[in-house]
């Protein structure tokens, strides 16, 4: 393939010794020059195909540092209800109704995406609300963060769950307080035994995640971290990288249940091909604020008895950050309340006095409470924080009602200090909670916060790192990619205007024009303005 010019534009590198540029030229998959217009013609030759940007602005290609990308392209793909706009239950019942005359009999019926918050029974649904509409297929819908399941009586059935059995370690079934019968609201670990039961073909999850793909291509993605994929998962995401189609980077974040299988093929961070990498060994550490499952040091408002829980013991959780650091792995701990982080962070040091690495570079995912102290920990253990701006929306009373609106404004979405103090943050949207993919939406909160904690509001110049180099960096790549540089992939992205010039509240706002990966374009406006499918 011939060279490429990008001429005529407004080239934001993220390199710090050249931040600004008019033009690149690259050649097959790597950028072989970033100058003028006329530096460009000569590193590329006469013969250079150029395109005229027409002064738009060009980003190293953005990327989402914690996504589920399956999971949400099952959703756009149908195959799993999205009930994330549902503001009701009888909203919800409506569309498992819709469903379930479509379904035949015994099949599963799934969703996602409700929340407590937003409900207007402020409750989640339980099994008599689904045996209702749907008494004749098992069903199970989630809630926005996974945390909570609601399930109807027939699944509960079939997963053997009734009035003696007792909820597992790091989770619970709830049950009628009169009868002791399960109400079909599942609480973290004691999920697992109906989502054993659900499956889906290959295929099934391949069609998902084209759909969510084209949408994450669509956004200006070129690279996602994605946040817990199993066998399955990985062998999809391995069918599709060899049937050529898959369009963006993939670092795979592994449960920590697996790692023994890791450990004995001696796979470790970074096997794998430019395109499709195992990452991380993820950790779940605790729950979410909203569910008030979240592990606090000081009990959540209104429930004085209740510090939310832990899915591990510590010695449990060092034995799995033991095992994975000393193999070479990278750990990513969610852990979202400050026990949680703290807990997370003792393991950390803890192995580091063992088998101390400088570039270790373990996460925390989400990192959402944090003190002074718990930073400068990190800063000192050299810990990431992967955080969620897109979470600061114009509605959070998910954190101000579990939290108290003091303690949310002091401890939460810290990521001024977080920088100020040296910690390395990257950024993402833990699609499909309730978010979106937007990197630009993502940005926008960085800096604006929606008005929430304003001290540690971020600038655009802060906030575009989150989302290209510093992602880069969390997956041990900042030397391939994250910035526009000579000898770097080709991934890139031009936008209709430049995120550091339109005013803040309206970044969001700015439009996809081209998405190029590998030197190859994955989207582009002219093209792809109707949908494929
Ligand atoms: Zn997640």
């Amino acid at each position: 393939m011939g060279a490429v010019i990008f001429a005529n534009g407004n080239v934001i590198t993220l390199d710090p010794s050249k931040p600004r540029s008019g033009a690149i030229a690259i050649r097959d998959s790597r950028i072989i020059g970033v100058g003028t217009d006329e530096e460009m013609l000569s590193v590329a030759g006469k013969n250079a195909k150029v395109i005229d940007l027409d002064g738009r602005t060009v980003l190293p290609g953005f990327a989402d540092s914690h996504v589920h990308l399956i999971e949400y392209g099952l959703m756009l793909s149908s195959t799993i209800l999205d009930i994330r706009e549902a503001r009701s239950i009888e909203e919800i019942k409506e569309i498992v109704r819709r469903r379930a005359r479509e379904k035949p009999k015994g099949s599963w019926i799934t969703g996602h995406g409700w929340s407590t918050t937003d409900l207007a029974e402020k409750r989640p649904p339980n099994r008599w609300d689904l045996d209702e509409v749907a008494p004749n297929n098992p069903v199970m819908i989630t809630d926005s963060g996974w945390h909570v399941c609601s399930v109807n009586s027939l699944a509960l059935r079939l997963a053997g769950i009734g009035k003696d059995t007792e909820s597992p370690l790091g989770g619970k079934i709830d049950k009628d307080p009169d009868t002791g019968e399960p109400t079909g609201v599942l609480r973290e670990t004691a999920a697992t035994r109906i989502e054993q039961l659900i499956t889906h073909s290959d295929e099934e999850l391949i069609t998902a995640l084209n759909y969510a793909l084209d949408e994450a291509v669509r956004l200006g993605l070129t690279s996602v971290h994605c946040a817990w994929e199993g066998a399955q998962h990985i062998r999809v995401f391995q069918k599709l990288l060899m049937r050529d189609e898959l369009s963006l980077r993939v670092y795979l974040m592994i449960p920590a249940s697996l790692l023994p299988h890791l450990l004995d093929l001696g796979l470790y961070t970074g096997f794998g091909d430019p395109k499709l990498k195992i990452g991380a060994i993820k950790v779940l550490l605790d729950g979410t604020i909203e569910r008030r499952t979240a592990a606090l040091t000081q009990p959540y408002e209104g429930e004085p008895d209740n510090l939310g829980i832990l899915t591990l013991s510590e010695e449990e959780l060092y034995d799995i950050v033991s095992k994975a650091h000393k193999a070479g792995f990278q750990l990513a701990i969610h852990a979202i309340g400050d026990r949680a982080i703290h807990v997370a962070l003792d393991s950390i040091e803890r192995v580091l006095k063992e088998k101390p690495k400088v570039d270790h570079r373990h996460r925390i995912e989400h990192a959402s409470m944090l003190d002074d102290e718990l930073i400068s920990r990190m800063r000192n253990l050299g810990v990431m924080a992967s955080v969620q701006p897109v979470f600061i929306g114009s509605n959070i009373d998910w954190m101000l009602e579990p939290l108290g609106c003091k303690r949310a404004t002091e401890l939460c979405e810290r990521y001024r200090t977080l920088l100020d103090v040296g910690v390395k943050v990257t950024a993402g949207s833990d699609l499909p909670a309730d978010s979106t993919m937007n990197p630009l939406l993502g940005i926008q909160s960085a800096v604006t916060r929606h008005g929430f904690a304003l001290k540690e509001r971020i600038t655009v110049e802060q906030a575009l790192p989150m989302y290209t180099i510093n992602s880069a960096y969390a997956s041990f790549e900042e030397e391939l990619r994250g910035s526009i540089e000579v000898g770097k992939l080709a991934d890139l992205v031009v936008l209709s205007d430049d995120p550091l010039a339109v005013p803040t509240d309206k970044i969001g706002d700015i439009r996809v024009d081209i998405t190029i990966v590998d030197g190859e374009v994955v989207y582009s406006r002219e093209h792809f303005q109707q949908p494929r499918r």
